[in-house]
């Protein structure tokens, strides 16, 4: 058998990856680990060191068991308390400024999600750091790289700063095993500050599809599906002929074809599927920084000179109203 490959980094710098150790957010909802947030663990595993993750909310000791089998961790940290559920910045912010601190930890990383971005900025204000976002690799212990102007520039960012804070993309650091990890599980810090925020309510769109921001097939719509009656009608059943999750662009969202969670793009969800089917999608700059990693792009659409077309893999010119439903057919048969 072949000998286990030492990675990059930790042969480069044996001695300083021991002094590494990274604080790794895992989120949760309702006592379900999240598993796109396990891109930070792999991310914290590929800059080395030694890597725990934190998990927060009502009941979760469950939740830190499941994650303590997750691959890279060497230790989970848990803290058991109800505020911190539905992930509210006010809250989670001096929470997690304690547990680093009790930690020491060098770097600190989460997903570049909703709850990352809105979380870790209020982190590093309180430390007076500064937060290095959206990463997609790790040069060194110091270096990053990350995208800038909706990916049309690449920025290599050293940083100074300790600790250091993160987010990660996910589609960069795919999430690894969650079997086969033996980590300890620890109860973490509780500041218990009282806050002023409160939460009242939220409104979540169901579905039972594959998470859009993992699903390994998307199909997305675009303005060229005209309303939301017939973004429903046409992109459904060739999701459900595919099993795969539904994307929309910016300008579908807007016109109420699709809600505001399928936005892919810069300012929506970061995909990178195996395949990414779209239709009625012009491919903005904006659309593509979301999802131009994905393995396959197959495009639909009527004009020719489309930009889609350019990035794309498999081209169709035609009528999406047509072509569509005639593909459903075809795969459901
Ligand atoms: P359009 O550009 O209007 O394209 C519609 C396409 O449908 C056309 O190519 C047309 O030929 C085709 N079409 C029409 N009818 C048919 C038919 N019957 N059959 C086949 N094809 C047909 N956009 C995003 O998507 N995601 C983002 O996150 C995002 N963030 C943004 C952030 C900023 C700061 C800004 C300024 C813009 C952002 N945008 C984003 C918007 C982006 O610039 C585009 O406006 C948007 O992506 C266009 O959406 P679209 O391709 O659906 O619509």
């Amino acid at each position: 058998s072949r000998p286990t490959p030492v990675p990059r980094l930790l042969s480069r710098n044996a001695a300083l990856q021991r002094l590494l150790s990274t604080l790794a957010l895992l989120e949760q909802r309702d006592g379900k680990l999240n598993m796109s947030s396990l891109a930070a663990v792999s991310a914290a595993v590929k800059l080395g060191g030694s890597v725990h993750g934190f998990v927060a909310g009502g009941n979760v000791k469950a939740v830190a068991d499941e994650a303590a089998k997750v691959e890279g961790l060497e230790k989970v940290i848990f803290v058991d308390n109800t505020a911190y559920d539905r992930g509210l910045p006010e809250n989670w912010a001096p929470l997690l400024v304690e547990n680093i601190k009790k930690g020491g930890y060098t770097h600190v990383m989460a997903g570049h999600s909703a709850f990352g971005k809105n979380v870790l900025p209020r982190v590093s204000a309180l430390l007076d750091v500064q937060q290095i976002s959206d990463i997609t690799a790790i040069e060194s212990e110091d270096t990053f790289v990350r995208p800038i102007y909706a990916g049309n520039a690449i920025l290599t960012v050293q940083s100074s700063d300790s600790p250091k804070i993160l987010t990660v993309r996910g589609t960069a650091f795919p999430s690894g095993s969650t079997e086969g990890g033996s980590a300890t599980v620890e109860e973490g810090v509780d500041p218990k500050v009282e806050s002023v925020t409160e939460w009242v309510s939220e409104e979540l769109a169901k579905s039972d599809r594959p998470e859009l921001a993992t699903a390994e097939k998307v199909v997305s719509g675009g303005r060229g599906l005209k309303s939301k009656e017939e973004f429903d009608r046409v992109m459904t059943p060739l999701a459900d002929a595919l099993g795969a999750a539904i994307g929309a662009s910016r300008a579908a969202v807007d016109s109420g074809f699709a809600d505001n969670s399928l936005q892919v793009g810069q300012t929506g969800k970061n995909v990178a599927p195996q395949l990414y089917l779209c239709a009625g999608i012009s491919g903005a700059i904006q659309h593509l920084a979301g999802m131009k990693d994905s393995k396959v792009i197959a495009a639909i659409n009527k004009d020719a000179d489309a930009p889609i077309f350019q990035v794309a893999d498999v081209g169709l010119v035609g009528d999406l109203f047509e072509k569509v439903p005639e593909l459903t057919e075809k795969l459901k048969a």
